[in-house]
């Protein structure tokens, strides 16, 4: 920096400096503050703080110390479930060795070790900073609880957050030491932060053509148009840093899908795409642009399947029975944190509304409902068809689906939706050890500087664990934790 470009930044000092106010920011300054460290402040691109952390239920766990949210990989919580038993170290074996068979063992299996046994305590360490009133039902407000408790619980401690402030650079001293940030308010005014670490997580880079391109095993040059982004468009700023700065790409990266989703919607309270959630109505059936099935539609991970299709595209086929039935009902598995919601309110005005846009198609007519997906009018009959022969004798022997969730399609009218792969988030590429320190590419960590969220690599591999309790939030929650507490220790 130029000695006139100096003169017009404005410095300011402290302990450590975040990059991001997400989830693993959050948490890393939380727990930085409660091991010590005095001046901490936390820089967030957005006008507001939160990330995608606006996004996931309170994860908290019941009076067994057995997460409420937990694994969810076969859309079935079987009561003998490892993963649920009340003994900690039953279920923290079983997480392990379920994200070691997720990831092939390609993950950092200390690293995994580590963050499952950390987040153990994640439930204990939110309901110790909750208020009474914070434990109130209210699944309205349920997403985004999270988020809100961690931004007050960084007020309470006196952490400074500075919003519109988006970091562009690492700062490094004579010895290669990360020494401070650069970073830029929205007047285009420069705040250098000088401190003793630096702690990034900006929430992975699935809004970024560039590093989408380099890693995700799907790419094409229509990816953004055909994905359906649920949450925040971030854009690896913290992953670019970090490489420049010399850290190594883990070479694990895992891409975090949604259940099916309604493209044009980001509205995940939709009557429709509640309606289309595969999570807990197994039993709709999914075809491709052909009329062919292509997977077990009850799977969880099926999901995985969409990646094949073009445009990531698929054809989500029910019948007036099937509707009825759901909404008379109720989901076949309703998950803890929809529990009270009123799901399917307005359904049939959406489902006209989205007919009159072109992405829903109903009809009792299996020609018109072809012509609708761009398929031979013969195949798509004879996938219903098979699809029911499997119904009437419980067996599905193209793809094994559970017979509990084999339903026939035969009362009109029948309906078909448009829908494509939501996504999440990008988790990696970034090497960390088990401190969160980064690692250069001779596996030696990089003075002054650590990473947490989604921005660390060695968790999954190609796709995340999503059978892992918690996984997603609750390996940023931990990796924050770790990276704060260790930060605050190396700023004493
Ligand atoms: C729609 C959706 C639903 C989800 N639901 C669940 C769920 O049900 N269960 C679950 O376990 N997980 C869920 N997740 C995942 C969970 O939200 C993430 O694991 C978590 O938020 C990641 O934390 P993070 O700190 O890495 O990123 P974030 O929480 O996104 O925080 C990153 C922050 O960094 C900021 N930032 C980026 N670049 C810069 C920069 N240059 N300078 C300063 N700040 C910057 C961003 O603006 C952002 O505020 C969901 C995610 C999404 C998108």
């Amino acid at each position: 920096m130029s000695k006139n470009e100096q003169a017009q930044v404005e410095i300011r000092q402290a302990d450590i400096v975040i990059v991001g106010c997400g989830a693993g920011g959050m948490a890393a300054a939380i727990e930085a503050k409660d091991n010590g460290a005095e001046r901490i402040i936390v820089l967030e691109k957005l006008h507001a703080p939160g990330g995608n952390c606006i996004f996931p239920p309170l994860p908290l766990a019941n009076e067994d110390g057995v997460l409420k949210m937990a694994c969810m990989d076969d859309n079935t919580l079987l009561d003998d479930d490892l993963r649920l038993n009340p003994d900690i170290t039953v279920r923290t074996d079983a997480n392990f060795k379920s994200a070691m068979e997720w990831n092939h063992w390609r993950g950092d299996a200390r690293l995994i070790r580590t963050l499952i046994n950390k987040f153990e305590g994640v439930s204990d360490w939110l309901k110790s900073n909750m208020e009474p009133a914070d434990f109130l039902p209210d699944p309205e407000v349920n997403r985004g609880k999270l988020a809100k408790l961690l931004i007050r619980f960084c007020k309470a401690r006196g952490i400074e957050v500075l919003c519109d402030t988006p970091v562009k650079n690492l700062l490094k001293d004579k010895n290669g030491r990360v020494n401070g940030v650069l970073a830029e308010t929205k007047d285009g005014n420069k705040i250098q932060v000088n401190a003793k670490s630096v702690i990034i997580s900006t929430g992975g880079f699935i809004g970024s053509k560039e590093l989408m391109a380099k890693y995700f095993h799907s790419y094409t040059e229509s990816v953004f148009d055909d994905l359906c982004i649920m949450g925040l468009r971030h854009t690896g700023d913290g992953i670019k840093m970090a490489l420049d700065a010399g850290a190594a790409s883990d070479g694990t990266v895992a891409f975090e899908w949604e259940l099916n989703r309604v493209p044009w919607l980001n509205n995940p309270v939709s009557p429709l795409t509640n309606l289309l959630n595969n999570d807990i109505h197994p039993d709709l059936i999914w075809v491709n642009k052909n009329g062919e099935r292509f997977a077990d539609e009850s799977k969880l991970n099926a999901t995985n399947s969409w990646y094949r299709l073009p445009h990531k595209t698929c054809y989500i086929l029910l019948d007036e029975a099937m509707k009825n039935r759901i909404i008379k009902n109720g989901p076949v598995k309703m998950p803890d944190f929809m529990i009270g919601l009123d799901l399917f309110a307005g359904l049939d005005d959406e489902l006209k509304d989205q007919e009159a846009k072109g992405r829903v198609k109903i009809s009792d007519s299996w020609d018109e409902l072809a012509e609708f997906i761009g398929a031979d009018p013969e195949v798509l009959k004879a996938t219903v068809d098979e699809y029911n022969s499997f119904c009437d004798k419980k067996h599905d022997d193209m793809f094994v689906k559970n017979p509990e969730y084999l339903t026939p399609l035969r009362t009109g009218p029948f309906y078909v939706a448009k829908s494509t792969l939501a996504m999440l988030v990008t988790r990696g590429p970034l090497k960390v050890n088990t401190k969160m320190e980064l690692l250069d590419t001779n596996d030696d960590p990089i003075p002054g500087l650590y990473a947490a969220g989604v921005d660390i690599g060695g968790t999954d591999s190609d796709t995340y664990a999503s059978g892992v309790a918690c996984h997603s939030i609750g390996w940023s929650l931990s990796s924050g934790r770790i990276a704060g507490e260790n930060a605050a220790k190396a700023a004493k």
